[in-house]
Parts: C-alpha cells; structure tokens; sequence
C-alpha cells in the first residue's frame, strides 16, 4: 500500500473536542465501512510519525472523511483536530483492514456498540446501511461521557426517526440530560438488551472505542449468549493497547 498526498478540502466541529476532515486524493478505491487509513506526519528534522483514524463515511469519489477526537496530552490528535489548515497536504494510505467490516450485502441483523470516538467506523456502517437500501435490521448503543459529546448528533436523530428496522439508543456514563430516566453509568449488560436483540437472533456484533470498553462490552455480550465469533472489536487505545 504504498503513502500518497491527501488534500484537506472541508473541515467542520463535531464537538468541542472533535473535528471532522474531508480529504481529497488522486486515487482512491473506495473501502468498505468499517475500514481505516493511517495518516503520516513527518517534521522538518525528518521525525515522522503516523496514527490510524476510520473512515466515517466510505464511497469511491476520491474523497475520505474522518473525525478526530482531540486528546489534550496527544502528538498527532491536536494538530489534526485544531491546525491542519484547507488546502494543506497530509500523507495517507489505506484502506486498511478487512475484519473489522460490514458488507451492505450481508441481511443478518447488525449490533453497533460504541464508545465515544469509536462511534466513526459505524457510523460508515450506519450510512453505508443507507445509501445500499440494505434492509439489514441494525441497532446502535452510543455510549457518551454528556450530551455534547455526541458526534452526527443530527444525522443520528434522522436516521433513528426515518429509517426502518434502525434504531440509535445514546447512554449516558458521566451526566445524563434531563428526562433520561437511566442513571449515567457505563454500558450495562440491559443496555445491550431488547426485543429481537436477543443472542439467540444471532446478530453481528461490532464494538469499537477504548480498549477498556471494548473489553467490558464484549464481556458483557458473551455472558448474555453471544457467539464470540460473531463479536467484531476494534481498539482506538495507545498502539498495541
Ligand atoms: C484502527 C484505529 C482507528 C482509529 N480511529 C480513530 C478515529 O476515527 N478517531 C479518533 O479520534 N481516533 C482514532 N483512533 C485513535 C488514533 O489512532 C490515535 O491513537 C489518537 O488520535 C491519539 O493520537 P495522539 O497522537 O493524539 O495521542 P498519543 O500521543 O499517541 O497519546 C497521548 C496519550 O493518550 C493516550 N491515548 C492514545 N490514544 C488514545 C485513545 N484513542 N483514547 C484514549 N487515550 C489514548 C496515550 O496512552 C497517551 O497517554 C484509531 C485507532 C485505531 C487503532
């Protein structure tokens, strides 16, 4: 897979701490949702360093877009989310990874568990559900730290108000808004719970965000009867985490 330039052409919050990109590319072939690029930085002094972000949306028109959650302490996430500036250039390459996908082709009922940041690669799952007219029965808990942390918050309310066979279910772990009567806490086995959402219904799962929580989520699915090969994870923690 070889690194070629990337050209940031839009750039929009999606929260106070998070930015979504759209780069442009002279050769792309497309990916499929679930997929991911790394990104390369490289100094003047020739120091180069590189970081996996997922797609946020997948389609062949030689643009990808990506959301960065800034992390204050972090080397790469402030640049991305706060300076890479419209119309400078970045090296990338992908898309990469071919576990950790959804195939609009595949009917089989679809379990989306994110945590925070890690929402990117299903929502990719989510709108490419849409733009296939797959029927596939897809449910997603969203678990967030408070309210204005949600990424696509508008995106997610139409696709939970319009689309059929889709539901969005957002969990709150630090503060809940008001009029929610489950306390904030993290993702409990119930949150994974609901009618037509049982093991027995053999959906394929996909949890992805920290690798604490993609630890306790998956747990939390096995103990509920969910076939492990059927559970798909992908960490966003430090590299090897
Ligand atoms: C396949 C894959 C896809 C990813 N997709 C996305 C994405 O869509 N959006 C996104 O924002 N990030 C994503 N990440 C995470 C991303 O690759 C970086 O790890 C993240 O941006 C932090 O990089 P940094 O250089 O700012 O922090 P670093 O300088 O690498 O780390 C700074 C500090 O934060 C800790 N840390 C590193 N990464 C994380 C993390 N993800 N969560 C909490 N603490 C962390 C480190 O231990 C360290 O203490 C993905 C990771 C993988 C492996």
């Amino acid at each position: 897979m070889r690194w070629q330039l990337a050209r940031l052409v839009d750039a929009h919050p999606e929260t106070a701490t998070a930015r979504t990109l759209t780069l442009e590319l002279d050769s792309w072939p497309g990916a499929l949702p679930g997929q991911h690029v790394d990104l390369r930085l490289t100094a003047e002094d020739g120091y180069s360093t590189q970081r996996s972000y997922s797609l946020a949306e997948v389609g062949d028109s030689g643009r990808v877009r990506l959301t960065i959650q800034r992390l204050a302490d972090g080397e790469v996430s402030p640049f991305l989310a706060d300076e890479l500036a419209i119309g400078d250039e970045i090296e990338l390459r992908g898309p990469v990874g071919g576990w950790f996908v959804w195939d609009p082709a595949d009917t089989d009922p679809v379990l989306l568990v994110a945590g925070g940041s890690g929402v990117v690669p299903l929502m990719a799952m989510l709108r490419a559900r849409r733009s296939s007219d797959s029927k596939a029965p897809f449910r997603l808990v969203y678990s967030v730290r408070q309210q204005a942390d949600v990424y696509y918050a508008e995106e997610l309310g139409e696709i939970a108000a319009t689309g059929r066979d889709v539901e969005t279910v957002i969990v709150y772990s630090r503060v809940a808004p008001p009029g929610i009567a489950r306390s904030a806490q993290r993702v409990m086995a119930a949150d994974l719970q609901a009618p037509g959402w049982e093991a027995g219904n053999g959906p394929r799962c996909y949890v992805c965000g920290s690798t604490g929580f993609v630890e306790s989520v998956t747990q939390a699915l096995v103990h509920l009867g969910h076939d492990p090969q059927r559970i798909r994870t992908e960490r966003f923690g430090p590299s090897g985490g």
